[in-house]
């Protein structure tokens, strides 16, 4: 370990001199006054640790505003960024889910810039409810009495829970105690919304007697959860949403279903396989259901619940939907996304995330074709690239044993033979997310896979690959 340099300490300069620095000048233009004293106490206290812990360091007075210049920088950069999602998994929770059309954006900015009708009944000139924005139409397409919106599907599955089956009892099959990604458990809600959960069935077979007999006189509520995101197969039984209803109906109890991703149009008119939508889950008698809004829907998070108007109303009123109601911006796209499935002809063309899973592979690997020998050109000699067939997937727990054929740049260590590859494609993962907009894809078979489904902005990516070669050389 190095020594301090004789004479380190008195050497620091004071924040004051840095100020007074004729380059500090354009800095507090830039950034103001504040802002750069608080980023020089930063650098200035980083070069005394660094004196304590005997690294040799430089301190000119010079390196010193440089050092302020990039910390300005670094602490005025926005967090949240746009990355190129080149994962092939098109509603990719961590990346954001659905991208919003271009008409919802335009509605998210009128809304946000000024005042509007949110909660104001422009024909009666009275206060109004921020559900009806969305919930004639809302009906209209799914079937629904009345409906409401929160934050999220899990606030969702909360509110239909702690309203209807607060202190109470309410069935689930075994093989319906899902886990979704980022600490959504079916049991963990249940007993935060209040609810006491009675395990039926078992993992693999849940029949209707098994709910039959769990019904009693503390029973709310009986419900069903889509695994959405894993599939159970081989020697199982599961009971119908249309059998339960008819149970809970019996009993003269409400039926409600979790159904996650909750399409709103008939996924295999674009070559998808079929989700169960609302529609079908209303159309089987049940009487609640609830559903995400930047899942298969394409549009903003929210959590949709549609049904009955007398289980609708009861939601309102509990004192939970005030705080888990969603914001304006939510509504206003959350309006225009649910406009264009009023035109479910056009929905390829105008909602992204249908756009994008529809994709034909052919299209996919001409075009990743098309950029091969850019991205071959900024690898050249760390990297080989290679066009390859690979399989997207729609994320967010939608249809998870279908994948959808697409196609890829593969990037392969250009290294002679097994030693090390593992420690280039990671450095080559960590470029491609140090780019200005940050390239994120999938490390598979010892290769990086770029999949190229979700690559709109062809132009934009190109164009930084020479970022990738600077950095590599
Ligand atoms: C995704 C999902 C949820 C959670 O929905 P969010 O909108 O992410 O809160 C709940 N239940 C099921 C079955 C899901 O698939």
């Amino acid at each position: 370990m190095k020594q301090p340099l004789p004479g380190a300490w008195a050497a620091i300069p004071s924040v004051d001199a840095l100020l007074r620095a004729p380059a500090a000048d354009a800095l507090v233009t830039q950034y103001g006054i504040t802002a750069v004293t608080a980023a020089s106490r930063d650098v200035l206290a980083k070069i005394r640790r660094s004196i304590r812990e005997a690294k040799a360091v430089e301190i000119s007075k010079e390196d010193c505003v440089d050092a302020v210049a990039k910390n300005l920088e670094a602490r005025m950069a926005p967090r949240l960024v746009p990355v190129f999602n080149l994962t092939g998994t098109v509603l990719h929770t961590n990346l954001g889910r659905a991208p919003l059309p271009q008409a919802a954006i335009d509605a998210i900015a009128l809304t946000a810039r000024g005042a509007s009708n949110l909660e104001f009944d422009l024909k009666t000139g009275r206060r109004g409810d921020r559900d009806a924005i969305v919930e004639e139409r809302l009906c209209r397409l799914t079937g629904g009495e009345a409906a409401t919106i929160v934050n999220n599907n899990a606030a969702a599955v909360m509110l239909v829970l702690n309203s209807l089956a607060n202190r109470k009892e309410v069935p689930v099959s075994r093989g319906e105690l899902v886990e979704i990604g980022g600490a959504f458990r079916i049991p963990d809600i249940m007993s935060r919304s209040g609810t006491k959960l009675i395990e039926v069935g078992t993992t693999n077979r849940t029949h209707l007697k098994d709910y039959a007999e769990a019904v009693g006189p503390r029973t709310a509520l009986l419900m069903k959860v889509h695994t959405s995101n894993y599939e159970i197969q081989g020697f199982t039984a599961e009971v119908s949403e249309r059998a339960l209803a008819d149970l809970a109906h019996s009993h003269e109890l409400p039926m409600a279903v979790d159904l996650g991703s909750g399409a709103l149009t008939d996924m295999t008119a674009f070559g998808l396989p079929h989700e169960r939508t609302p529609m079908e889950t209303l159309a089987d008698g049940a009487d609640l259901v609830t559903f995400s809004g930047d899942k298969l829907l394409g549009g903003p998070q929210a959590g949709l619940i549609v049904g009955r108007a007398d289980l609708i109303a009861r939601l309102k009123k509990n004192p939970l939907k005030r705080a888990i109601r969603c914001d304006k911006m939510t509504l206003a796209a959350l309006d225009t996304v649910l406009g264009f499935y009023e035109n479910p002809e056009r929905l390829a063309e105008e909602v992204p995330s249908i756009r994008l899973l529809s994709r034909k592979a052919d299209d996919i690997r001409a075009q990743a074709t098309r950029l091969a020998p850019a991205v071959a050109n900024a690898c050249a000699g760390h990297a080989m690239v290679e066009v390859v067939d690979c399989m997207s997937q729609i994320g967010s727990g939608a249809l998870p044993v279908e994948a959808l054929p697409s196609a890829a740049l593969a990037l392969s260590p250009d290294l002679p033979g097994k030693k090390g590859r593992g420690r280039v494609l990671k450095r080559l993962a960590t470029q491609l997310r140090n780019l200005s907009v940050p390239v994120i894809g999938r490390i598979e078979d010892d290769r990086l896979l770029l999949d190229v489904r979700c690559l709109e902005d062809e132009e934009g990516f190109v164009a930084q690959l020479s970022q990738l070669s600077n950095a590599a050389s």
